[in-house]
């Protein structure tokens, strides 16, 4: 799966709309401190499903909505939209939206669909909010310093089969 573009609009320092086009290859964020470019890697995460706090960077799922400065007022919602091409070549357009006290909602082209389907399009695509492929900040001495269980699902993530343990821990909670 190649992504292609990112639009953000509320979210964390990215008040206004904002449009990232990404093109092949290795692509490298770089900026002055506190310009938003955790807060780019974070956006790809979160679109991809991330909710853990740790990985936000925040104490809330709403804590990702522009939460205002001294001249500017806060937003009631946060949109990441995720534009992707997968590896038959289809477009892949994928939105995630919170609004204040509403929760947060996923589209997939268009179409309503579960947090689930959204992870497991992800997986099955080898790529995901865990991904090998996004190295954020530490990541690099996080991967050396590993024990083996742990760098074993780092690989499964890469080889893409996570998306098949999600569906095993599913069938067996039925
Ligand atoms: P560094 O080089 O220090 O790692 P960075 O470019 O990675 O910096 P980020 O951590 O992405 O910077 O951005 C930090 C900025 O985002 C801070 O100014 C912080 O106030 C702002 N920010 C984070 N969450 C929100 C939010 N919900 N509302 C408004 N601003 C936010
Ligand atoms: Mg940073």
């Amino acid at each position: 799966m190649l992504i292609k573009q990112l639009r953000l609009s509320g979210f964390k320092s990215f008040v206004e709309p904002s449009t990232l086009r990404i093109e092949p290859g290795l692509t490298g964020v770089v900026g002055p401190n506190g310009c938003g470019k955790s807060n780019l890697l974070e956006a790809i995460r979160w679109v991809m499903g991330e909710n853990s706090p740790k990985s936000m960077r925040s104490g809330g799922m709403e804590d990702v909505i522009f939460a205002g400065t001294a001249s500017r007022p806060p937003r009631d919602f946060a949109e990441v939209v995720l534009s992707a091409e997968d590896d038959d070549g289809e477009e892949l357009e994928v939105v995630r939206r919170i609004e204040r006290g509403a929760g947060s909602a996923y589209r997939v082209n268009g179409r309503d669909v579960r947090a689930k389907d959204v992870a497991l399009t992800f997986a099955d695509a080898a790529t995901g909010a865990h991904s090998p492929a996004l190295v954020s900040q530490g990541k690099i001495a996080q991967v050396i310093a590993a024990k083996p269980t742990e760098r074993r699902m780092m690989l499964e993530e890469a080889a893409g089969i996570a998306g098949l343990h999600v569906r095993r821990r599913d069938a067996e909670s039925k």
